[in-house]
């Protein structure tokens, strides 16, 4: 018999890692009783590269969360190198929207960092715990079933979910929360670690048809990745005796040069990939619930954009549910108010990511990135102009 809590939540959250935790931290900071409920065990990894955008440092640091990201060991990234056609441009990374450096941490450091705040602002945290299904009353959701790892069936009362499960997301699915803009799904993604070389910040290297780069990261690491279409990287794999091999086949095809210096560095990982990654934006909420992150919004990964869009995302969210839960806002404001501030901030970035996923022709794939550039210090500067909620309990942590 499942073990119905008869305490009731103000919000439960489904999934622990960019947009769950970040959720729990505001609303927790905000006064809030949270529960987050994550399937998997951390400190984990996910499948990801991790690239945080000036955007997602800015949220880092007005959390007050950059510094213990830097003393995980992720390097400060102070420099930016872009290689199209043979020649190369280094550009500093130039004080901004209060924050001088960009950041690639692992996940499994990210994660378990912004998860251990929410749980020191006071949320319930519970790991290894999988969300079954969704509670209904008289057509709202009131709460979630669950089980834990050992089999146990739970139930939880919440006055809200909020679905931060993943492209695939289970909340999204229950509620059948409609896919209000559907892009095409035609882009991969494949990455691995190396050790060795001393790295130079990040750096991109622009081909036809494919875009690679190195994100320094934790342990003296660099995550070296390579965008493609999926069909192209299919044709590779089919060739290559394995995957391991197709992923030196991609890399040696986009960045040549960047090939031929990893011949002097160990690779640490397997390599993993994603294909076929869609572009899509579904409806945010109904009665009882709300979807943030790759649950409501995914993007191909080649903008590097989705913890910045889910750190944005969840303090639109926790904003939101905030005004509800006070009574200071009717519910359907406030997350209409959540759904149309999140459609807005994301519109600019996904037409240039579906842009680039199209791969078109090299001057125009450099046009679309410094457009991306430029809406980044954009919403880095919006974020850092807005006030940084539960500060008072920031302050005195
Ligand atoms: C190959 C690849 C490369 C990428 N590179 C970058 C990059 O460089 N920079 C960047 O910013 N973004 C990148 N992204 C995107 C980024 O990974 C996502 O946007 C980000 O992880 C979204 O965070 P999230 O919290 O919404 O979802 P997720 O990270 O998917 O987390 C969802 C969580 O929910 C949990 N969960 C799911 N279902 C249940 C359930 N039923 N019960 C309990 N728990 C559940 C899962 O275990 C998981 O921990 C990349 C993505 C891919 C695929």
């Amino acid at each position: 018999m499942p073990t119905s809590h008869q305490h009731r939540h103000d919000v439960v959250v489904v999934g622990a890692r960019a947009a769950g935790s970040a959720t729990a931290l505001l609303l927790a900071r905000m006064g809030h009783d949270v529960a987050v409920l994550e399937r998997a065990q951390f400190p984990s990894d996910t499948l990801s590269t991790h690239s945080v955008s000036r955007s997602g440092v800015v949220q880092l640091s007005r959390w007050g969360l950059i510094d213990q990201v830097l003393a995980s060991g992720a390097p400060a990234v102070r420099q930016v190198t872009f290689h199209v056609g043979g020649e190369s441009v280094t550009r500093q990374v130039k004080q901004h929207a209060g924050v001088d450096l960009l950041v690639a941490p692992r996940r499994r450091v990210l994660d378990a960092i912004v998860a251990d705040a929410a749980q020191a602002a006071g949320a319930d945290i519970r790991f290894g715990i999988t969300v079954t299904g969704l509670r209904h009353d008289d057509g709202r959701v009131v709460g979630v079933t669950a089980r834990d790892s050992a089999g146990a069936a739970l139930e939880l009362d919440s006055r809200f979910v909020v679905g931060a499960d993943g492209l695939r997301s289970r909340v999204a699915r229950s509620v059948g929360a409609a896919i209000d803009v559907a892009g095409h799904s035609h882009g991969a993604t494949h990455y691995a670690y190396y050790v060795g070389p001393a790295w130079h910040g990040h750096e991109f290297f622009v081909a036809d048809g494919t875009f690679a780069g190195v994100f320094p990261t934790n342990d003296g690491e660099a995550c070296i990745w390579v965008c493609s279409p999926t069909d192209h990287a299919d044709r590779i794999r089919r060739s290559a005796a394995s995957l391991d091999g197709a992923f030196d086949d991609m890399l040696a095809a986009a960045a040549p040069e960047l090939a031929g210096r990893l011949r002097w560095a160990s690779r640490t990982s397997p390599v993993r990939g994603a294909r076929h990654l869609p572009n899509q934006v579904r409806q945010a909420f109904g009665p009882g619930w709300a979807l943030v992150g790759d649950a409501g919004y995914h993007r191909d990964a080649i903008t590097g954009h989705g913890i910045s869009d889910a750190f944005r995302d969840a303090e639109l969210l926790a904003v939101a549910l905030d005004g509800a839960l006070r009574g200071e806002l009717y519910e359907i404001a406030a997350l209409a108010g959540y759904q149309r501030q999140r459609n807005e901030a994301i519109r600019e970035i996904f037409g240039i990511t579906c842009g680039l996923a199209d791969f078109p022709p090299v001057a125009e794939f450099v046009a679309l990135q410094k457009r991306l550039s430029r809406a980044i210090e954009a919403e880095a500067a919006a974020l850092a102009a807005r006030p940084v909620p539960g500060r008072r309990q920031l302050a005195v942590a």
